[in-house]
């Protein structure tokens, strides 16, 4: 059995150590029941919310997700829209685009049934070795190791790793650590130890080494550079970025537009910035402003209330689709994110109370 440099703990009390802790401290989530962990397709919905996403956030989505789409099947079939609205406040939705092109091949090469080969899941959209190696190990039971964050923070500070774990050399080394280290049997249940022991106890600030099961081992706590680490190189610096939102209103219904398929945001809905040929309003006061971060920017968007004078969105304009908007279908359209916060924000404002009332005219 291999030793580490600087360890007297070999792969397999490292293995024992973190299962027993996993048994006892795992948090209850709706995808750890046995039912879910039988099933590579939850294992998969589950994995791909929660990339970038906090776990409080995913639950809610994860629940309807399933109540909508329970299974390949019935995510292959779903309308892009659906699948969009479903998603809508997730973020980076190119997740579930992806999640979506993914079933629908699914479906038509693989008879509905994700496959337990690597290669043929890293082949499908969307899916990276991170998620190939979560449905691997915990939906199939293979010794598939992973690194996601979590994961690399454990590692970097047990095996003071000082080198940026961001750079490609910092990725192969915690491959191959993660490699070494994921057991035969209990493979998935491994890999969920190293990620919950990152998200609960070796936190990137003031990481609750007293409550860690390999705290006597860790060689970045033995030298006192637990809170150094991980290495993540230099942050690049938020980005300002100002915009500004019309609200057109014609007869009670607000002026929408549907972002172009295939860009940023694709597929999502929102309000006109004023780049809206052939349509004349007249711009009125500033309502409000909505901050919003996204990435590395931080998004200060002034909403302006603007009454419509005439026009349509000129011809050229109709690659996007328009829509003149009742209150309802605020609710039911997909929104970027940004912009869902402006329809909450009418939504406590008389003018919108008002508007629900006057939506008399045919949407376009
Ligand atoms: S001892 Fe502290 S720094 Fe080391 S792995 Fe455990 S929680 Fe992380």
């Amino acid at each position: 059995m291999r030793r580490y440099a600087y360890h007297s703990m070999t792969a397999g009390q490292i293995q024992k150590r973190l299962l027993q802790w996993f048994d006892r401290h795992a948090r209850v989530l709706p995808w750890r029941s046995a039912a879910a962990r039988r099933d590579p397709y939850r294992i998969w919905v589950s994995e791909i919310m929660l990339q970038q996403t906090q776990v409080a956030t995913v639950i809610p989505y994860y629940r309807r997700w399933l109540r909508l789409f329970p299974n390949v099947h019935a995510l292959a079939a779903a309308k892009p829209a659906a699948v969009l609205k479903a998603w809508e406040g997730l973020g980076y939705y190119s997740r579930a685009h992806n999640l979506h092109a993914a079933a629908r091949e699914v479906v038509r090469c693989h008879a509905g049934r994700l496959p337990a080969d690597r290669d043929a899941l890293l082949a499908l959209p969307g899916i990276g070795r991170y998620t190939a190696g979560a449905i691997l190990s915990i939906a199939f039971g293979q010794p598939e190791p992973l690194v996601d964050g979590n994961v690399a923070r454990v590692l970097a500070r047990l095996f003071a790793i000082r080198e940026n774990v961001k750079s490609s050399h910092g990725q192969k080394r915690l491959w191959k650590l993660a490699g070494e280290l994921v057991p035969a049997k209990r493979p998935g249940a491994f890999n969920e130890s190293l990620m919950e022991l990152g998200a609960t106890v070796c936190t990137p600030q003031n990481p609750h080494c007293g409550a860690c099961p390999l705290r006597v081992r860790c060689v970045a706590r033995r030298h006192g550079e637990h809170e150094c680490l991980p290495n993540v190189g230099r942050r690049p610096k938020s980005r300002l970025v100002r915009q500004r939102a019309l609200l057109i209103w014609r007869n009670g219904q607000v002026l929408t537009r549907r972002r172009p398929a295939g860009g940023l945001l694709g597929g999502l809905w929102e309000f006109p910035d004023g780049d809206c040929r052939g349509v004349r309003c007249r711009v009125g006061p500033r309502i409000a402003t909505v901050r919003h971060g996204v990435m590395q920017r931080r998004l200060d968007i002034e909403v302006f209330d603007c009454r419509w004078l005439g026009g349509e969105p000129a011809r050229e304009e109709r690659r996007v689709a328009w829509r003149w908007a009742t209150s309802r279908n605020l609710q039911q359209l997909a929104f970027i994110g940004a912009h869902r916060k402006i329809i909450k924000l009418l939504s406590q404002q008389s003018r919108y109370r008002a508007a629900a009332h006057l939506d008399t005219q045919k949407p376009l």
